[in-house]
């Protein structure tokens, strides 16, 4: 529950969107949604019928919601005992954003399946799909499509790739949003209840509404996207410096009191 898969028609099933049939249905079935960071749900749900586990790290859509290491370790376990495949998806949290390479490094998880977009080509339009040892049914040219292993968006990636590793941005994320999050946690305010994230990847639970603090905040020249109605979401690039880091923390105050 509170996962975020994508809005075409497959992911839009695993998608934890309620009201989506009303518009997009019929969707694919088959998917079925638990409680997220509650083993014993999982535990209960899982059976002789299940292909895979799908999840993100940290939630990022569904609210900025970490996973706890032992519920993200349990899910692992669960899978490999009951013969599931494990699928996370890292389309937010790959790439350095949560301060390692990948956020599965964080818990040493060994998906079987992880799926990659968003910042693997630093901006240019690429998705890819990564499989493990225990995914024996996929054969390589079963499927194709007209973009995939597209070149330059391939050229992209190893440019981003290189970069990375050169300038050390996963660690660069770790550091400035241990940075950032202290400084958020820092914000006196009786609207804010709670502040979570992982790495570059920050969110903050108001008590109130975003919308019209976003609006006020774009005027001041800072760009934050919401998650839900309620938090307020930080995916700065890696690169942000710890200047520009207390501006917008200085305008995320002021336009909190
Ligand atoms: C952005 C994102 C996707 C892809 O979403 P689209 O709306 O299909 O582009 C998938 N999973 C996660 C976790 C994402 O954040």
């Amino acid at each position: 529950m509170r996962g975020y898969h994508g809005r075409t028609l497959g992911s839009l099933s695993a998608t934890w969107a309620p009201k989506s049939e009303e518009h997009f249905g019929p969707l694919p079935g088959g998917f079925q949604h638990v409680a997220y960071n509650k083993l014993d749900d999982l535990a209960e749900k899982v059976d002789d019928d299940t292909a895979a586990v799908l999840l993100e790290i940290v939630q990022g859509e569904g609210g900025v919601r970490p996973a706890s290491a032992e519920y993200l370790q349990g899910v692992q376990q669960l899978c490999r005992e009951r013969d599931v495949l494990l699928i996370v998806d890292e389309i937010q949290t790959g790439f350095g954003r949560t301060g390692a390479f990948f956020a599965c490094e964080h818990y040493s998880l060994e998906p079987d399946i992880m799926t990659m977009a968003k910042a693997i080509a630093g901006g240019v339009p690429m998705g890819a799909l990564a499989i493990g040892p225990r995914v024996q049914t996929i054969h390589k040219g079963t499927h194709s499509s007209t973009f995939g292993g597209n070149p330059l968006a391939c050229a992209a990636a190893c440019a981003v790739l290189d970069v990375m590793q050169e300038e050390r941005l996963p660690e660069r994320a770790a550091e400035v949003g241990a940075y950032f999050k202290e400084k958020l946690e820092g914000i006196d305010s009786k609207k804010v209840r709670e502040v979570r994230g992982l790495g570059l990847l920050l969110g903050v639970e108001l008590k109130t509404k975003v919308g019209p603090l976003l609006r006020e905040l774009m005027q001041r020249g800072v760009l934050v996207a919401a998650a839900g109605t309620t938090v307020l979401r930080f995916l700065p690039p890696l690169v942000i410096t710890t200047e520009d880091v207390d501006m917008v923390v200085d305008q995320v105050a002021d336009v909190l009191q």
